[in-house]
């Protein structure tokens, strides 16, 4: 008999993706939840927004000093003071950078400049989906024995379209995007999936959004750190030595660390 398909998470107004009907059940599996994150995780993500803001500094760099240590960081201030209004991802950072260049060129800059910028946000939008090296094997191998979940911050509708280019869908049939990645947000998912946190493990670049919320809620990280990563990621207050919290240096490692992680949560409900 096929199992109907459990449509778990469902909220008004967001989309849910239900397990393929040819996927087992949480029950038929272990009960131990595999979450990834997206961004330099599975995917490349900062490298084009590092060159989006390089290019920035150099339109920006035709009206001022833009070595000027307090004028490069402008651009960081003007996205994080706008975090709540516009969250995270591709579109925000655009118009920040258009309010960053208008603030920092006293409103000089010229509607040519607007208009690269504007591109910029296009671009960025636009960037090709390359899947980091072993990610695909990885999380099929992690998805045969556990039940799995991506959980992303931004724009809803661009990383729809990056999961979908990916075409990671038949293996992450589950998504969650989400505005923020904070404790409040990972226990409301847990808990559409009915999975105590003690029995989430959950994988991902940044320490901040993907392992200190986690841990303060009794799960557990595998840290895999991503050749570079944005500043407003780099501010976390996760030990490294974590006794919950594994580090692995690519996906290669993902299936074995899980198994570990997987093992010892047994033998602690069983103890
Ligand atoms: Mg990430």
């Amino acid at each position: 008999m096929t199992a109907a398909p459990v449509c778990l998470g469902r909220r008004a107004g967001r989309r849910c993706y239900p397990w393929a009907m040819n996927t087992p059940t949480l029950q038929a599996r272990s009960s131990v939840l595999v979450g990834f994150d997206a961004d330099d995780t599975l995917w490349k993500s900062e490298d084009y927004y590092r060159a989006a803001e390089k290019t920035f500094q150099s339109i920006v760099g035709e009206y001022i000093d833009i070595t000027n240590p307090q004028t490069a960081g402008h651009l960081l201030a003007v996205e994080r003071r706008n975090l709540g209004i516009y969250g995270y991802g591709a579109k925000g950072m655009t118009l920040s950078m258009l309010e960053a260049a208008i603030e920092m060129t006293s409103g000089r800059i010229s509607t040519a400049d607007i208009s690269r910028i504007l591109q910029l946000g296009h671009d960025t939008l636009r960037h090709p989906v390359d899947l980091l090296d072993g990610v695909r094997e990885a999380v099929a191998a992690i998805a045969t024995e556990h039940p799995v979940v991506l959980i992303t911050k931004g724009d809803l509708f661009h990383q729809e379209s990056k999961i979908k280019r990916a075409g990671l869908q038949d293996i992450l049939p589950r998504i969650e995007i989400v505005s923020e990645k904070d404790p409040a947000t990972y226990a409301r998912v847990l808990a559409e999936f009915a999975v105590p946190m003690e029995r989430f493990v959950m994988i991902g670049n940044s320490l901040r959004s993907d392992a200190e919320p986690v841990l303060a809620l009794g799960g557990w990280a595998v840290h895999m750190p991503y050749a570079m990563t944005w500043a407003h990621e780099q501010e976390h207050g996760v030990a490294a030595d974590h006794p919950r919290l594994r580090h692995v240096s690519c996906a290669a490692q993902w299936p074995q660390t899980v198994a570990a992680i997987s093992a010892l949560i047994e033998e602690g409900a069983h103890a």
